[in-house]
């Protein structure tokens, strides 16, 4: 799937009756997955175990992106898996928000060697495999964890201390850029005012709190953009 053949797909799904809609888009999904799958539009598919395609609740309003699968999820299959997914998993519950509820994928769908950042070129050849989860699952609220899904997404060179905690809005969906959880690994002490830990609770209360507003009133309250 191209990124003309994305686009292409985005004109005829939304051509579609909406009783149409939903057979259509799971079977594009399906599609999306497979091809995934078997791709090697990258050099990351020479030195992958498994192909991680994201999980969770594929109709979800809330949808959160990372940087790319590590060793354990590369191993699994399953994003977020390892300490810094297991400390995702309990922001999450924390703030009450039920993992599998929401949708969690990566920039990039295969292990980067060493978990070293993504090239700018693999996350290119990866991009289509966002845009249409992003596309077909049509999120109101999308989480970017940490700098790297940041600057993919919003195309900044801000760094991510300075963009948490804030909303933007990208093609009428509500971005909050958040800090990764595997940069929180490197701070125990949670409960320090200002810290990288207590700055991100208060950001997951403030995704869960808009994440209520779309669910009871379907749509976000009181967001100051930008
Ligand atoms: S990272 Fe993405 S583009 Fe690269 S091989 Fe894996 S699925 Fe294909």
């Amino acid at each position: 799937m191209s990124v003309g053949e994305t686009s292409q797909v985005q004109t005829e799904l939304f051509s579609l009756a909406p009783e149409e809609r939903p057979g259509v888009a799971s079977a594009l999904w399906d599609e999306c997955q497979r091809r995934a799958f078997s791709c090697s539009s990258c050099p990351l598919a020479a030195t992958r175990k498994t192909v991680v395609f994201g999980e969770g609740n594929e109709r979800s309003k809330l949808m959160f992106v990372g940087e790319g699968p590590g060793a354990d999820e590369d191993e699994s299959g399953r994003p977020f898996v390892g300490r810094a997914g297991q400390l995702l998993t309990q922001i999450l519950s924390a703030a009450g928000i039920d993992r599998k509820e929401v949708y969690i994928t990566n920039v990039v769908k295969c292990r980067p060697p060493e978990n070293r950042t993504p090239l700018p070129e693999e996350m290119a050849a990866c991009d289509v495999f966002l845009q249409t989860q992003i596309l077909l699952i049509k999120p109101s609220i999308l989480v970017l964890l940490g700098a790297t899904p940041t600057k993919w997404i919003l195309k900044t060179t801000e760094s991510i201390s300075k963009l948490r905690g804030r909303w933007f809005d990208w093609r009428g969906i509500a971005v909050m850029p958040m800090f990764h959880p595997s940069y929180l690994l490197r701070f125990p002490d949670g409960k320090k005012q200002g810290s990288p830990k207590h700055l991100s609770w208060i950001d997951i209360q403030e995704v869960y709190k808009q994440w209520s507003n779309v669910k009871t009133a379907g749509r976000l309250e009181g967001v100051n953009f930008g």
